[in-house]
């Protein structure tokens, strides 16, 4: 067994932290006060090489491993959760997706943009009435031929408004159920696809969320993702991959709330001393310190298990139920340790606390990864 870092990841540690500090950190609370999506971050990740991770150099990629990919997004998510969020939906889900179910032309068209951070990338699965059962999807794409006509809507798309392309969820045949739904790339520009309600959310405000609107969308044939009925299944193993993003979002955040506690019991003084020389806040570092190295390990197994092609569907449920419901935990601990000055906006703690929660909900809740962990176990 081996629990280290190789060369290269040390040194794409090394470049996320300075890409971090330079870039992330300082434009955050400005961009999450102002629900400004940082299109300039995302341009400056790909100069430096950062939104190619884990592709090959191909299709425009850094030919880094996906363990690379990992470190890069616990490296933003210690700083800013709304960044890394778009960063690993449109590279570590969509392009993914692209990369494993799409045709040589497909990729070719959409690859080289996305990870060139030319164009960003969506997926849309939510529905109004298809949330957690994702199987009732109610959006349309009907045969016509040369074309599909696609019709309906999503809900709660992240970085909608902001992509040129979308991969949606669309049932081809209603009598086949699940069986029955097909994945496209559809594009920004395509006519009859408009964006509809962007919503103001309580956290990762920089990274929009929003409704599409499908009104008689022309899809080409050469734009179905994957074969025709295929598309539940190519969207429950996109999310098995977004998952590892997922709990890499919420334990960068925990690692970045922990590491803001232990500057502020420091620094803080009452009753003549530190704050941090009391046994109760060094008991709350010491838990929150503990959890966070088992949420890690939990993490970079089901990352090591992908990268080696292992099936990894049960510890990236895992990961991301452990370490959202961590982030949470550890959030509110070191703004319990900030006292009033963490409930205030001077602090990033404020911030973290708020976009802490959403991991716990988006690509599947915490009461869903229960569903699906204990389903690999009990194989019912
Ligand atoms: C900021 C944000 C970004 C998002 N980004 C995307 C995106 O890019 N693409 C996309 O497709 N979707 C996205 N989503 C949607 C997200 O994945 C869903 O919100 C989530 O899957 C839950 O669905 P729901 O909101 O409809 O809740 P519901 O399914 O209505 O669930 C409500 C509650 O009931 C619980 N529940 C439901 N069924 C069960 C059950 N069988 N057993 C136990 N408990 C259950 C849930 O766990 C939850 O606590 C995003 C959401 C948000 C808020």
């Amino acid at each position: 067994m081996d629990f280290s870092f190789t060369r290269e990841h040390e040194l794409v540690k090394q470049l996320m932290k300075q890409f971090v500090d330079n870039e992330v950190r300082p434009i955050a609370a400005e961009i999450d006060e102002t629900e400004r999506f940082p299109l300039e971050t995302i341009e400056k990740m790909a100069k430096y090489g950062i939104k190619g991770m884990s592709f090959s150099s191909q299709y425009g990629g850094s030919n880094t491993d996906y363990i690379s990919y990992v470190i890069a997004v616990e490296e933003l998510a210690k700083a800013c959760c709304s960044t890394a969020c778009i960063y690993a939906v449109s590279t570590g889900l969509v392009a993914a997706m692209i990369e494993k179910f799409g045709n040589e032309q497909q990729k070719q068209k959409y690859l080289p943009g996305l990870l060139a951070g030319t164009s960003i990338g969506a997926f849309a699965l939510t529905e109004a009435n298809a949330g957690s059962d994702a199987s009732a999807q109610q959006t349309v794409a009907k045969d016509m031929g040369d074309y599909y006509l696609l019709n309906g809507s999503k809900t709660f798309i992240t970085n909608a408004g902001y992509s040129s392309v979308y991969i949606v969820m669309a049932m081809t045949d209603k009598s086949k159920g699940v069986k029955g739904i097909s994945a496209f790339l559809v594009e920004k520009d395509m006519e009859g696809f408009s964006i509809g309600k962007i919503e103001e959310k309580c956290g990762v405000r920089a990274s929009s969320t929003g409704e599409l609107i499908f009104e008689d969308v022309k899809v080409p044939k050469e734009n179905l993702l994957g074969k025709e009925g295929k598309g539940f299944n190519i969207a429950m193993a996109g999310l098995d991959g977004g998952r590892i993003s997922i709990a890499t979002q919420a334990l960068g955040l925990a690692e970045g709330a922990l590491d803001e506690a232990i500057k502020y019991v420091k620094e803080r003084k009452q009753f003549g001393k530190p704050i941090g020389k009391n046994q109760g806040l060094q008991w709350y570092i010491a838990e929150c310190a503990t959890k966070i190295e088992a949420g890690r390990a939990l993490l970079y197994k089901a990352a090591w298990l992908k990268q080696a092609g292992l099936p990894y569907g049960k510890e990236a449920a895992m990961a991301k139920f452990y370490n959202s419901e961590l982030a949470m935990e550890v959030t509110i601990k070191a703004l319990q340790m900030h006292g009033g000055y963490g409930y205030t906006k001077d602090y990033a703690i404020e911030r973290m606390f708020r976009d802490a929660k959403i991991t716990s909900i988006y690509e599947g809740t915490s009461e869903v990864q229960k569903i699906v962990i204990s389903r690999h176990i009990l194989d019912l």
